[in-house]
């Protein structure tokens, strides 16, 4: 089996979401298929090592040829972390789905973690989904606002994914910013109610980058208010692990 690339390997505490604060350990595909302005992610899908800090919290780096087959990450992870002291494992990139015949190899050498596999997803590959959706105990999946992205937002991609995606224990995640607009909030949140309106939502207002700036106060609070008279449980919350400065 062919290997796959990476951009990092870590343990650190989830900084977004619902699951904020959790010890995770986080395995960062290299590749990504959309493109987002405001991305903080390396785009070289091919680069030539990964870089895995060895002890947490230490910047202890370590780098590793890419590509990796499965067998050797999973040994590596097992190397340095104590996978039960870990609330899960966050595969997230990149978009990891694109490595979705990877990931069906590489979890089963990954069991021991307390609830298993966290998956971070952009949202726009039911197809591939659906090939791993037997491997995910929880997904974080995007719903990718053009305002945020300035890209055209995939709405039938994601509602095709979030149908998916609700086999399992999944978040909705909206970046927004102040060119965010109730239009195309609204088509969101009505592709999460037909689906079940008991899917959570979150909105993370965007970490600046790229040009893009985040909502006022006022605007973000109107948001959740459009989100709450449809949807049962939507949360406002920002991008935490940067203002900690962990990885
Ligand atoms: S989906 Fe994620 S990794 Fe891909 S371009 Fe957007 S922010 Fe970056």
């Amino acid at each position: 089996m062919l290997g796959a690339h990476f951009v990092e390997i870590f343990s650190s505490v989830q900084g977004e979401g619902p699951y904020v604060g959790l010890r995770q350990i986080f395995i960062r595909f290299a590749g990504c298929n959309w493109k987002c302005a405001f991305c903080d992610t390396p785009t070289n899908p091919r680069p030539e090592y990964f870089t895995m800090e060895k002890t947490p919290g230490q910047r202890d780096f370590i780098q590793v040829a890419n590509p990796v087959k499965p067998e050797r990450l999973s040994e590596l992870i097992k190397q340095y972390y104590n996978l039960s002291h870990h609330h899960s494992i966050s595969l997230t990139g990149g978009e990891p789905l694109i490595y979705h015949d990877y990931i069906t190899r590489l979890v089963p050498a990954l069991q021991g973690t307390r609830k298993g596999i966290y998956l971070e997803t952009n949202g726009t590959l039911p197809e591939e989904l659906a090939s791993v959706i037997n491997l995910c105990n929880m997904i974080s999946m995007d719903i990718k606002l053009e305002s945020a992205t300035k890209e055209k937002t995939p709405w039938e991609l994601h509602r095709e994914f979030l149908k998916v995606a609700s086999q399992r224990d999944v978040y909705v995640k909206i970046v927004v910013s102040n060119k965010t607009n109730s239009h195309e909030l609204e088509r969101a949140i009505e592709i999460i109610q037909s689906i079940d309106p008991n899917i959570e939502l979150v909105f993370q207002p965007v970490t600046p980058k790229g040009g893009v700036l985040p909502p006022t106060n006022d605007s973000i609070l109107r948001f959740q208010e459009l989100a709450l008279s449809a949807i049962k449980n939507v949360r406002v919350i920002p991008q935490t692990h940067l203002m900690m400065g962990q990885l």
